[in-house]
């Protein structure tokens, strides 16, 4: 690809000296598990967010299990989240045998539309997940409303949204607890897996920290039944160094993003729907469009990167069958999945190869 989705060459040569002094350090340091970097990476995503507590795990799908198992959620348990995610939202939820249950999106951000949530509150309804989807958050504080007068537990999917704020606030710093991922490709992406659980919670936090080390307080007293994910000290330190960009960066994205939103608003196709009391981070940015297939097809003759997020909804997914969902079920996020069209908008994009993507979409229209 001439121009990629994501160009994760590009920024490493902008921080190469610092990363790879970084790595040596752990290197001579012979420790690479639940070590120093691990504990300082916690302490800076805390101050970060603006949480009291951070706990390091091994990804971002974890970090969600073991938040869902420390929130004791499991079998007979319903949790409510959005069709239109990664997979990892929902199929966690049935990793700990809970079974997820879906609302349709907002037409215009994507997130899940609040005002369709509180109907699927039932008895058996534990928690909420929501999705800050593509780095836009959504209105936790409300989210948070309702869930107090249910008494449920309220995590912020936040893989896609370190960063990202809402009337002042970061994503991840409202919910009883949120989760990320620091998956190469996010906006905090490590060199390998990597993921974190924010929470004000002090006791969640203690919680979390023994089930990520098999139960365990003092190593080789269990205490319960826990699991092995951990952050390493080379992810962890890696992190450290990025960290210390990421405003950068994501100021980089959003000023690619007003570019785009200004100069294709004259096209007949849908700009990524902005809620005006936040501020995203553009994990990506993705247009609307009834002609993706001849705008892949142009891309692809340019040889520039485009991608579907996300092809199938989750709950027309084949590993939910049993859910019972059909075509219809959700129409805006179904609408969605056949539309959305992500296009490159990173940081180091060039004014010219972004003027160059620009052109390409006009000429799509134009022809
Ligand atoms: C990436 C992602 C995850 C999973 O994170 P991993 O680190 O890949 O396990 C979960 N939820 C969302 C919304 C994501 O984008």
């Amino acid at each position: 690809m001439r121009i990629p989705l994501l160009d994760l060459k590009a920024q490493y040569l902008t921080i190469k000296e610092e990363i790879n002094q970084a790595i040596m350090n752990v290197l001579d340091s012979s420790v690479y598990i639940l070590g120093p970097q691990m504990k300082a990476l916690e302490k800076e995503i805390a101050a970060f967010c603006g949480t009291e507590e951070a706990v390091a795990v091994a990804n971002g799908t974890d970090a969600l299990v073991l938040t869902l198992k420390a929130f004791g959620i499991g079998p007979g348990d319903e949790v409510i989240t959005t069709p239109f995610t990664f997979f990892a939202s929902a199929e966690t939820i049935a990793m700990v045998g809970a079974t997820p249950v879906f609302v349709d999106i907002d037409p215009v951000t994507l997130n899940m539309d609040l005002d369709l949530l509180e109907k699927k509150i039932t008895s058996r309804t534990k928690a909420i997940i929501p999705v800050h989807i593509f780095g836009q958050m959504l209105d936790v504080e409300r989210v948070m409303e309702i869930a107090a007068r249910h008494d449920l537990k309220v995590i912020e999917d936040s893989a896609q949204a370190i960063g990202a704020e809402y009337r002042g606030k970061k994503a991840g710093s409202l919910g009883h607890a949120a989760t990320f991922s620091f998956f190469p490709t996010k906006n905090l992406g490590a060199y390998g897996d990597a993921g974190m659980i924010v929470t004000n919670d002090k006791h969640l936090a203690a919680e979390l920290r023994m089930l990520r080390f098999h139960g365990c307080q003092v190593k080789y007293y269990h205490d319960k039944v826990g699991y092995n994910s951990r952050l390493d000290e080379l992810q962890a330190a890696i992190l450290r160094v990025k960290l210390g960009y990421l405003n950068q960066w994501n100021e980089g994205r959003r000023a690619k993003a007003a570019v785009y939103d200004k100069e294709l608003a004259h096209l007949p196709l849908t700009l990524p729907g902005k809620d005006p009391a936040g501020i995203p981070i553009y994990h990506l940015y993705v247009l609307r469009s009834d002609r993706r297939e001849e705008l892949m097809e142009a891309f692809k003759q340019a040889d520039i990167a485009c991608a579907i997020y996300y092809p199938v909804p989750l709950h027309l997914q084949k590993a939910f069958h049993d859910l019972g969902y059909k075509e219809g079920s959700f129409p805006i996020t179904e609408k969605a999945c056949q539309q959305a069209l992500a296009i490159p908008c990173y940081p180091e994009l060039s004014r010219a190869e972004q003027e160059e993507i620009i052109r390409l979409i006009e000429g799509v229209y134009r022809g």
